[in-house]
């Protein structure tokens, strides 16, 4: 690790235990009683706590999923956008500095299992996000949490404020650099079968170990899969995935689960000549169901390929033959 950024991790590391100490508990995820939304419900549980963490990869394909096409990419930054200003009305309106609103927003953060830090310019304000683990996929890829940020600020100002991704980790760069737009930017473009690729490389060569982004943080980037104008996009990038899955690696029972259970959504069984995939409770929807329809179809190059999917004990389950 380069002596700057472990540095860095240290001051961090010091920061967060003081911001630990300062504020209570109870603070960091008050609960408003007038949580009215799937996702605001989901703010609040991916601000209180990382019980469930999911993997590296399983994550950046889903900040994949954000950037298949240009619409997906506004509409990843519009729920971020929501995101951060309940993450604002979660702080109750009471801080006393922008330091103090950043310190509550960087505890949302490390509640859904990044780590972050800011730095406050007179005419702009940068705030990095990274997690334990890094992935070079060769794309920047974080419209979603670009979003938060924009959203979080806005609200902060009274004012919008634009804010893109600068820098990637998916894209070489110690950290996701989020900055308000006062400089010309780097423009999120739609992930590329290049990137694709490289995530695939990744998953294959990848030990099965999870880093610690909250399960609730990555549902809350899904709950976009339930949106209809996200979902045609996001159809066509999974069967690509799919096809670039089978050409990198060989398509037998250890890759299909191996790929499946990456894919994060569920668990995965394999019975006689078919196999099985029960979707998470959490995730258990019609819309998800058929996008890991896409994928299988594009993995196993079978048109048209026979997935049945039924309602088994209160989740969807996909049944196709290998
Ligand atoms: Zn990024």
């Amino acid at each position: 690790m380069p002596a700057k950024k472990a540095l860095h991790r240290k001051v961090q590391k010091r920061r967060t235990e003081e911001k630990k100490r300062k504020i209570p508990h109870a603070d960091r995820a008050s609960i408003p009683s007038s949580a009215s939304s799937y996702a605001e419900l989901l703010v609040f549980a991916a601000s209180s706590g990382k019980d469930h963490s999911i993997e590296s990869a399983s994550f950046a394909l889903h900040s994949l999923l954000c950037c298949a096409s240009e619409r997906n990419i506004a509409l990843a930054k519009r729920l971020g956008i929501f995101v951060g200003r309940t993450i604002y009305s979660g702080t109750g309106n009471r801080s006393t500095g922008i330091n103090d609103y950043l310190d509550k927003l960087s505890m949302f953060f490390d509640a859904s299992g990044f780590d972050s830090s800011y730095h406050i310019f007179p005419h702009q304000i940068e705030f990095d996000v990274w997690e334990e683990r890094q992935s070079e996929i060769g794309a920047i890829s974080h419209p979603f949490e670009a979003g938060i940020v924009s959203g979080f600020l806005s609200a902060v100002f009274k004012d919008h404020i634009d804010v893109t991704e600068e820098g990637c980790r998916y894209f070489g760069s110690w950290s996701c650099r989020f900055i308000t737009n006062v400089i010309s930017p780097a423009k999120t473009l739609p992930a590329s079968n290049a990137s694709l690729e490289n995530l695939i490389i990744h998953m294959r060569d990848s030990r099965e170990t999870s880093n610690k982004i909250s399960l609730a943080y990555d549902r809350l980037l899904l709950s976009l899969l339930s949106k209809p104008d996200f979902q045609p996009d996001a159809f066509m990038l999974m069967e690509t995935f799919g096809q670039a899955a089978r050409r990198i690696c060989p398509t037998d029972k250890h890759y299909i689960t191996k790929w499946l259970n990456i894919i994060g959504l569920g668990s995965v069984s394999v019975r006689d000549k078919f196999i099985y995939v029960q979707l998470d409770k959490s995730v258990s929807r019609m819309e998800i169901a058929r996008l890991i329809g896409a994928f299988i179809s594009g993995l196993l190059d079978k048109h048209p390929i026979k997935i049945e999917i039924s309602l088994d004990k209160d989740s969807y389950r996909l049944r196709f033959e290998r």
